[in-house]
């Protein structure tokens, strides 16, 4: 145990956690000689993923952040090419075009949710737009019905940024399916783990043997241990996105369990909406999730409070409380790092969710106690108890 100064009954905003089989599957993983990338474990995610979630080819990845950067890289970007993206994102979703080169065109949130406002893509559109990178916060699906048509009438790139949605769906379809590539993180904080950890969705054959190469450090090696090549070689850029064994081997015994994992996080999500329902009469705001993105996976439990001072004492009077709840992203439009480059226009609902959105502690090993003096504590907060 690592000796810690928090008080034993502190409710932590997330914890890692072991659903069963994780160090048994290491174990297998060292066993077998074989800890580099692409072994057993990282073959059985990819079959997972292409037989049981339907997409064209899966490539696990060191992080998400790894897996946009080679969705990025599939672009092929050209110097002045655009990517449209929401503002209220965490920086990977951005950083990854901008390594290539490209230019960022931010985009609002909706009133009602902090997905991208899909009515306003359309008048971000320029002839040099090449892709949209929705992001499904919360692991809440973006409009994606808004968004399709544009897409196609453009002849644009679709990427998801499903971060957040591993289990979660549009109307019947899948999160990661929808785009022509989408990116999933297995990071310590998403609902499906593996420490640090990634996948790259390619649902489009025209990008599927190339991510292969991007993948292997831009050789052919893939192919050439299929035996389909002679030699490994050469034949592209690309860099080492490929995780090892022991990462594949612990995130199989989290798949394996993942129909477990949604239903409790589910089963914490519905309890807070419920018991939280209250506050909706005094102006606080409950997460609104729109009738096509009823399937979601309860990745996030989120308020947002009337006024930035408001959350700030929400927190404090939690944190007093032995409870750690956290706001979220600050807009990347008018960050430090982005504000001199930005020329648009103001993003109120992406500068609204940075101000009154609070998270509160939702992970899979939280009890039904712990979760009782959450709400309590909230009420409290609230006067509505
Ligand atoms: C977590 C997250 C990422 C980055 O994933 P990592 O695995 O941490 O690199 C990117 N985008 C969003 C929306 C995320 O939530």
């Amino acid at each position: 145990m690592i000796p810690s100064p928090l008080p034993p009954d502190f409710i932590p905003f997330n914890k890692p956690y072991l659903v069963g089989p994780e160090l048994e599957y290491i174990a297998e993983a060292v066993a077998l000689g074989k800890l580099s990338g692409n072994g057993v474990f990282t073959q059985r995610c990819h079959q997972f993923f292409e037989q049981t979630y339907g997409f064209q080819k899966a490539l696990l990845t060191t992080s998400g952040t790894a897996a946009l950067e080679m969705a990025a890289l599939l672009l092929d970007l050209q110097p002045g090419d655009e990517i449209i993206l929401p503002s209220f994102t965490f920086t990977s979703t951005a950083n990854a075009f901008l390594l290539c080169g490209a230019t960022l065109v931010f985009a609002d949130s909706s009133p009602e949710h902090p997905n991208l406002d899909a009515a306003t893509v359309a008048r971000l559109l320029t002839p040099r737009t090449r892709a949209v990178v929705v992001v499904h916060y919360a692991g809440v699906a973006c409009d994606l019905d808004a968004l399709l048509p544009l897409i196609r009438q453009h002849n644009l790139i679709l990427i998801e940024d499903a971060a957040q949605a591993i289990e979660s769906y549009h109307a019947a379809r899948r999160l990661g399916t929808i785009g022509h590539l989408a990116a999933f993180s297995f990071h310590e904080t998403k609902n499906i783990s593996a420490g640090e950890g990634g996948l790259l969705a390619i649902n489009d054959a025209r990008f599927a043997e190339r991510a292969e190469i991007l993948w292997e450090k831009g050789t052919n090696r893939a192919a050439f241990y299929r035996g389909e090549t002679a030699k490994y070689e050469w034949v592209d850029v690309g860099s080492s996105f490929l995780p090892s064994e022991m990462t594949a081997a612990f995130l199989w015994a989290q798949l394996e369990n993942r129909h477990c994992i949604s239903q409790r996080r589910l089963q914490q999500w519905h309890w807070y909406r419920e018991a939280l329902a209250p506050l909706g009469a005094l102006g606080v705001g409950l997460p609104v999730v729109p009738a096509y993105a009823a399937a979601h996976n309860g990745h996030i439990f989120y308020l947002l409070c009337r006024t930035l001072p408001e959350r700030q004492a929400l927190i404090s009077h939690l944190a007093a409380r032995g409870i750690l709840a956290v706001f979220h992203y600050q807009p990347l439009h008018s960050s430090p790092f982005f504000r001199s480059l930005y020329s648009g226009a103001p993003l109120p609902h992406a500068q609204r969710y940075a101000n009154l959105l609070v998270r509160l502690p939702l992970f899979f090993e939280l009890t039904h106690s712990e979760q009782q003096r959450v709400i309590e504590a909230v009420l409290t907060f609230y006067g509505a108890r």
